[in-house]
Order: structure tokens, then C-alpha cells, then sequence
């Protein structure tokens, strides 16, 4: 039996991207899975995959930003699988801009998503690992939780708040059965990344190519790393195996932010 059977995973973001490999990766390990996002076009097509894998599925509309739609978010995964006892709080956004440009509909919008969203979810679903007596949360950050560069002065920030509540809440539940851990990968080979490498072709005149190039130049490796990787790590996390690994923000980048 695999290790994860008769556990119920919820993955915002799950829809593409490394949400929809962390959702695909649980449900390898045996958990039926639920998974939000607001594009109900995409969750449906991940819910089908999980199902081909021979696990229970839901999609699930929701936009993190907003505390009633999370609310509602539960109810329905409750109903539809049980309740979650593996939370993945991966739904993000990413932009640039130099501290001068980042107005205030960007900084509110990055925090709101990448970190407020993730407190609405843990707020929720906490609880429910607290009576279970066992859960994990593994939370997406960034290596800009971990370390800042330029021009990503809103997102680092959201991620470093990320980490914060990772952290704090980590010793809250420490001797309860329930982790919380976040992963902070480097580039990854997402969407996402293609939109930074569109933004950095826009601002340099360099062609795409050039520009990913840039990216896959941060890490040592000389490579993005890819969404199956990351949700690997994610998916050991929530192992048994894991269970003394908590409040760590473990790092994926091919070895550029050591220590
Ligand atoms: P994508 O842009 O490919 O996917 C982002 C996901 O987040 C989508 O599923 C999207 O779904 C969801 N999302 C965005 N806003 C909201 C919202 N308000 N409510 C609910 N869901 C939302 O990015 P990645 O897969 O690359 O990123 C996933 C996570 O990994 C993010 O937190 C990102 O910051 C982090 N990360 C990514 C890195 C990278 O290089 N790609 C590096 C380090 C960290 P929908 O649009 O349907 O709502």
C-alpha cells in the first residue's frame, strides 16, 4: 500500500505548474487530492489525471486572496474527500519592478496572494491536523525567502513572510503531530519562469533564448529546476520518514544559496 493511502492532500495552485506536480506526485504516494486554483479549466483536467492514477479527485474553484472563498474552499473538500491533513500552499505570484516602480497594486497583490492566502489556508486547515493529531503543510516559497535580490522587492518580501509564518507556526504545532516546513526552489521551469524570461528579453533587448539562458545562469548547475523535483522534496515532506524535519525552509537551486 502506498505510503500516503487514505490521506486527503489540498494543493492551491494545483491546477499547472508545481502545483500540478505536487498533486500528481501525492497521489503516486497514495493520497486523494483536491485542487485549487481559479481557472477551473485546468483543475479539471489535473483532477483527471489523478484519477487515471486510481485516486480520488476534486477541483475546486477558489481564489486564495479572499478569506469566504478558502472558507468555502474547505467545505467542499470535506465533503467531497475528508478532511485534509496534507495542506500545499503553492498558489503565487511573481513580477519585477525596481523599488521606485513597484506601486502600491503590486505590493498588495503579492503579499496578499503569496502570503496572506497562505495564513487563510493554514488558519482553516490547521485545526483539523491539531484533532487528527497528525498533518504536514509544506509551503512554496522561494529562495527570495531565503535571501533578496534586486528589483523583486514585493515578492521577496511576500516569500519572507512566507517563511516567517512557516516558522512561528512550525513551534506552535511541533509537539502535536503536524509539521510545517516550505520549500524555496530557484528558477523552475514554469510559466512563471517563461514570464520572467519575456520581462528580462523586454528590458535587456535580449531574445528569449538569451534570457532564459540568464536565468539558468543563477544556478551553479546552469539549469532551471524542473516542477517534478520540487514536488519530490514537497512529497517526502509529507512522509513518514520526514517527520522530524520542521519549520525548515530547505532550499532547491542546484547549489547557488548554500548554508
Ligand atoms: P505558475 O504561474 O505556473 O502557477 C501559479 C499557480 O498559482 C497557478 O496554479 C495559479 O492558478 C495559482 N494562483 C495564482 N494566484 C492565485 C490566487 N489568487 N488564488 C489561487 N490560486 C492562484 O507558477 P509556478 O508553478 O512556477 O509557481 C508555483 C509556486 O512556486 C508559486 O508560489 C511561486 O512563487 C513558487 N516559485 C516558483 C518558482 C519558479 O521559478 N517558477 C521559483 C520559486 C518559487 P490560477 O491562475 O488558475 O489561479
Amino acid at each position: 500500500m502506498a505510503e500516503l493511502t487514505g490521506r486527503v492532500a489540498l494543493i492551491t495552485g494545483g491546477g499547472r505548474g508545481i502545483g500540478r506536480a505536487i498533486a500528481v506526485s501525492l497521489a503516486h504516494a497514495g493520497a486523494d487530492v483536491a485542487v485549487s486554483g481559479r481557472n477551473a479549466d485546468v483543475l479539471d483536467e489535473t483532477a483527471g489525471a489523478i484519477r487515471a492514477i486510481g485516486r480520488r479527485a476534486a477541483a475546486i474553484v477558489c481564489d486564495v486572496a479572499e478569506h469566504s472563498q478558502v472558507d468555502a474552499m474547505l467545505i467542499r473538500v470535506k465533503k467531497d474527500l475528508g478532511d485534509p491533513l496534507i495542506l500545499v500552499n503553492n498558489a503565487g505570484i511573481a513580477g519585477s519592478a525596481k523599488l521606485s516602480e513597484t506601486t502600491d497594486d503590486m505590493w498588495e497583490a503579492m503579499l496578499r496572494v503569496n502570503a496572506t492566502g497562505a495564513f487563510f489556508c493554514m488558519r482553516a486547515v490547521v485545526p483539523i491536523m491539531l484533532e487528527a493529531k497528525w498533518g504536514r503543510v509544506v509551503n512554496i516559497a522561494s529562495i527570495a525567502a531565503r535571501a533578496g535580490a534586486a528589483y523583486i522587492a514585493a515578492y521577496s518580501a511576500s516569500k519572507h513572510a512566507l517563511l516567517g509564518l512557516t516558522r512561528a507556526v512550525a513551534t506552535e504545532v511541533a509537539a502535536k503531530g503536524v509539521t510545517v516546513n516550505a520549500v524555496c526552489p530557484g528558477y523552475v521551469d514554469t510559466e512563471m519562469s517563461d514570464r520572467s524570461a519575456a520581462f528580462i528579453s523586454v528590458r535587456t533587448g535580449r531574445n528569449e533564448n538569451d534570457a532564459r539562458k540568464i536565468l539558468e545562469g543563477f544556478s551553479p548547475q546552469k539549469r532551471l529546476m524542473t516542477a517534478e523535483e520540487v514536488a519530490g522534496l514537497a512529497t517526502y515532506l509529507c512522509s513518514e520518514a520526514a517527520r522530524g524535519i520542521n519549520g525548515q525552509g530547505i532550499v532547491l537551486d542546484g547549489g547557488a544559496l548554500q548554508g
